[in-house]
């Protein structure tokens, strides 16, 4: 069975085919720009040289997606012959509020349950919904399934999603925690178990995905029971452009002082904030590296305050969870940052964390980079969102 997976930002479409009989990816791409001028499609096939790119207009998701489709048939790029070869669709779903605690196939009910959810995820969602739409009207008939970054974190006990905030604003909005890349704390929490040869149900992991995007999850016997992001992707951790945790009352203070409305807020905490907004150097976590190496002192601060934000969360899951075997790493600046990863580890022996200097010398491979006598496990676990997501699809599809 070869399944497509779709990931629809809202100018943007990441893609890859996958066949399912052995977890092979035939072909992955990114189409950008997608109803703005330069719209641009590139696709790569693992062992061929170079890329199919197709730049011409896309006005919309529709568009995109066709171009998608001719690409996957591509003779030298693609992995089909025919577009029926096609047997199902995943796409990831950033938002599924509480009615979306697994995977689903999408019906027209399931449709306008994702339109309600909207209002919760205003950036997102219509992305992922425009997709579902074009695959829709281009592969009528194809099943598919949407994948949700919500739905791992719906086990968490309401002590740990609700807000310290009037009961009644949860009853009326649903303003609570929610919680994201949960299909990514999903994969590399099962990972984690694998590598240390224990059954998921016995351990306790804590799972740092720290990408653009960064959350931190707690994981205990497989079920989710905390994790950093909130009612939005903004709460918790710094990021590449977003504040994470701040004293809220600053909102109102900034209202005035600064003449912003909630749009200008919105933008100011998810756009202009996080490393990029400390520095004013850049939201890429290797140009802050680079800045702090030649002295720039902000960019060191910058640096400091992620790994100590990092740090507070896994002490504080561990001590919410009663102790921790592994802490895992994974996503842009968890495989990659070999800095940013020791600079996290580093002062945390009172919790059993000793990272290996020289096993921690590795970029976006899967390995153990604590030393053997450490009491907590520190494994560096490539994320593999689109695998759970096909996984997932098959699944349902097959049922
Ligand atoms: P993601 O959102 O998971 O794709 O992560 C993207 C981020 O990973 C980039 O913005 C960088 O900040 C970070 N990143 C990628 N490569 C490196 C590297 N070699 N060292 C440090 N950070 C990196």
């Amino acid at each position: 069975m070869k399944i497509l997976v779709l990931n629809c930002g809202s100018s943007s479409l990441k893609y890859q085919l996958i066949d399912m009989s052995n977890e092979e990816v035939l072909c992955i791409g990114l189409v950008e720009r997608i109803g703005i001028d330069g719209s641009i499609l590139k696709q790569e096939k693992d062992g061929v040289e170079g890329k199919l790119v197709v730049e011409q207009p896309m006005k919309n998701h529709e568009d995109a997606i066709k171009l998608v489709l001719e690409g996957v048939k591509d003779s030298v790029y693609g992995g089909v012959k025919e577009m029926s070869e096609i047997d199902a669709v995943g796409h990831r779903v950033v938002h599924g509020g509480e009615k979306f605690a697994g995977s689903v196939i999408i019906t027209d009910e399931v449709e306008a349950a994702l339109r309600e959810c909207i209002e919760l995820a205003p950036l997102h969602n219509p992305a992922n919904i425009m997709g579902i739409d074009a695959c829709k009207a281009i592969l009528p008939g194809v099943p598919m399934v949407g994948v949700f970054d919500t739905a791992f974190h719906q086990t968490m006990p309401a002590s740990s999603y609700l807000y310290g905030l009037p009961h009644e604003l949860y009853t009326k909005y649903g303003v609570r925690r929610y919680g994201f890349h949960g299909t990514s704390h999903y994969y590399v929490s099962q990972r984690a178990a694998a590598m240390l040869g224990k059954n998921i149900e016995d351990v306790k992991i804590i799972t740092c995905h720290l990408g653009n995007g960064a959350s931190i999850a707690a994981v205990d016997g497989g079920k989710c029971v905390d994790t950093s992001m909130g009612f939005t992707p903004l709460e918790g951790l710094i990021m590449g452009t977003r504040c994470g945790d701040i004293d809220a009352a600053i909102l109102p203070f900034l209202m005035e002082k600064e003449g912003l409305d909630a749009k200008g807020l919105s933008d100011l905490m998810n756009k202009q904030s996080g490393v990029y907004g400390m520095t004013g150097i850049s939201s890429d976590f290797r140009d802050i590296e680079g800045a702090a190496a030649k002295g720039d002192e902000k960019a060191q601060i910058a640096l400091d305050a992620y790994a100590k934000k990092v740090k507070k969360y896994i002490g504080s899951y561990a001590a919410e969870m009663n102790g921790v075997d592994a802490v895992v790493f994974t996503a842009g600046v968890g495989e990659n940052g070999i800095d940013m990863r020791a600079q996290i580890a580093s002062n945390m022996e009172f919790l059993g964390m000793k990272l290996d200097a020289e096993a921690n010398k590795v970029r976006g491979k899967e390995r153990v980079i604590s030393t053997e006598d450490s009491k907590v496990k520190i494994l560096l676990i490539p994320t593999n969102e689109e695998l759970v997501i096909a996984r997932d699809t098959l699944k349902l599809v097959q049922k």
